[in-house]
């Protein structure tokens, strides 16, 4: 689960006295469901964003409560990608003074409205963006929202209930927050702890000053109450002491009595992308080079955040890039999209003068694909000649293997893998890059993260530093 807030009003980094966490941390909190971490993709002046990235021990968290949604059903679910009330209990937890209002350091600056954004990544809306609309709009917020597919690779299978949302509006730090707080689970409709008075209070007191006066109020109350209708119309009567308006004994609107939809958990492959993405997006990246692009998973969702304008995809295989143009509709997308992404074969252990000068670069699960022989010519190709000021590389880790049953005889996870890393040898030879070309590196864990042998995938983001 990833939120992500962004200021533009300069000094941008003072978000980070907003929001009482320093823009050079990586942060860490243990919660009893898991681990929230705070860190600052980017911190200049003029724009600046805090991430809050929840890590949910989906294991942990059934783990000694009473049978429930069934067996399976408890241990394989979207809790840890899906952001949800357990993200709103992070945000308490890890903003609680940012969403009182307080901040000493900059007196007068929480109390004012300043232009934010605030980006959720996957994000769970029963009702779809109608609803999605409705809730923020009348809020003053501009919302941009782009509904993921079940599967990307099978687009048949239709659209997931999931969104990619991002917010804007100039407001308060602690409006935003707040607000964020209250909606995330009415948006889920599941809540997944106990729902009681405590619940009604917190609905009375988070929703001062805007909930009030929100067209759907109602339905915000009872879904945020769990359809419990003694605690929703007790919220209703406290919250506008007339008689509530739209509210029966019996049921509630047909989106709420819809089944629970049957959602397949979020792949290790969309964590993956969606870290990724967050990364790029965090360095402000417009041109970005997709490095070993394969069938183009990463391009598709590049293509769809009109932030990046160039979009090139290289491959050495010419049978990925061709599935990668057909999935990619590369033939019938509008001339103002294809012009955005071009697909070029190449082999990244060569110079190509066709990749330099651009912003980014990613490189998802390429390097172990390498022979370690030309693993240098790699390096050089990348780093010295294409040069891009980011590069975004992901690689799996090999401690993580042992949980898994499926590898293969040889305990890698792909018969085309030459090698595979340990954290500690990834970081040593990303350490080494680094220091050799010129950049900066921070390791970024993605996937759920095992207390011993750490998380499946490890991403490391380089940042030119001349
Ligand atoms: N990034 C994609 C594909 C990963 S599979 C994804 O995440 O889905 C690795 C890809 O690297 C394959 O498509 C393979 O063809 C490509 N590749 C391997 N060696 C390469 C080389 N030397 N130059 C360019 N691409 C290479």
């Amino acid at each position: 689960m990833l939120l992500t807030i962004t200021t533009t009003r300069e000094p941008a980094d003072d978000l980070g006295f907003l929001l009482h966490k320093h823009p050079a941390r990586f942060q860490s909190f243990d919660l009893s469901f898991g681990k929230a971490r705070v860190f600052f993709p980017e911190a200049g002046p003029e724009r600046c964003s805090a991430c809050l990235m929840l890590d949910v021990d989906p294991v942990g968290l059934v783990r000694g409560k009473g049978q429930g949604d069934g067996l399976l059903g408890q241990y394989v679910n979207d809790r840890p990608y899906a952001a949800s009330s357990l993200l709103s209990v992070a945000m308490v937890e890890v903003f609680r003074t940012a969403m009182q209002g307080r901040c000493d350091d900059r007196p007068g600056l929480a109390e004012t409205s300043i232009p934010l954004s605030a980006r959720l990544d996957v994000l769970p809306v029963r009702g779809g963006e109608a609803f999605l609309r409705s809730i923020f709009e009348p809020l003053g917020y501009a919302v941009e929202a782009t509904r993921h597919p079940l599967d990307p690779t099978f687009p048949d299978w239709g659209d997931s209930r999931c969104f990619s949302v991002v917010i804007s509006a100039e407001t308060t730090l602690a409006r935003l927050l707040t607000q964020l707080y209250v909606l995330i689970p009415v948006f889920d409709d599941a809540k997944h702890y106990y729902v009681g008075d405590a619940e009604t209070e917190k609905l009375l007191a988070k929703g001062a000053g805007w909930l009030e006066s929100h067209p759907q109020k109602a339905e915000i109350a009872r879904r945020y109450l769990k359809h419990r209708p003694s605690l929703y119309r007790e919220a209703l009567a406290r919250l506008r002491p007339e008689t509530p308006e739209g509210i029966d004994d019996d049921e509630g609107p047909a989106a709420a009595k819809v089944e629970e939809d049957v959602e397949r958990p979020m792949s290790l492959n969309d964590q993956r992308l969606g870290a990724v993405l967050g990364a790029l997006r965090g360095a402000g990246a417009r041109r970005v080079l997709d490095l070993g692009c394969g069938e183009g998973k990463l391009i598709r969702l590049l293509l769809e955040d009109a932030s990046f304008t160039e979009i090139v995809g290289v491959d050495v295989s010419i049978r990925a890039l061709g599935i990668a143009a057909e999935r990619l509709h590369l033939d019938r997308l509008p001339e103002n999209q294809a012009a955005r992404v071009k697909l070029m074969q190449g082999s990244l252990t060569y110079r190509d003068r066709r990749l330099e000068g651009f912003d980014a670069a990613a490189c998802v699960e390429v390097v172990e694909h390498l022979d370690p022989p030309r693993l240098e010519a790699f390096e050089r190709a990348a780093f010295e000649f294409a040069r891009p000021a980011t590069v975004v590389l992901t690689t799996p880790n090999r401690e993580y293997n042992v949980t898994w049953e499926n590898v293969g005889p040889d305990r890698l996870r792909h018969p085309d893998h030459r090698f595979e890393w340990t954290r500690a040898q990834f970081r040593a030879w990303a350490e080494s890059v680094a220091r050799r070309f010129g950049y900066a590196v921070r390791f970024v864990a993605v996937g759920p993260e095992d207390p011993a042998l750490g998380p499946p995938t490890q991403m490391g983001v380089f940042n030119r530093e001349t």
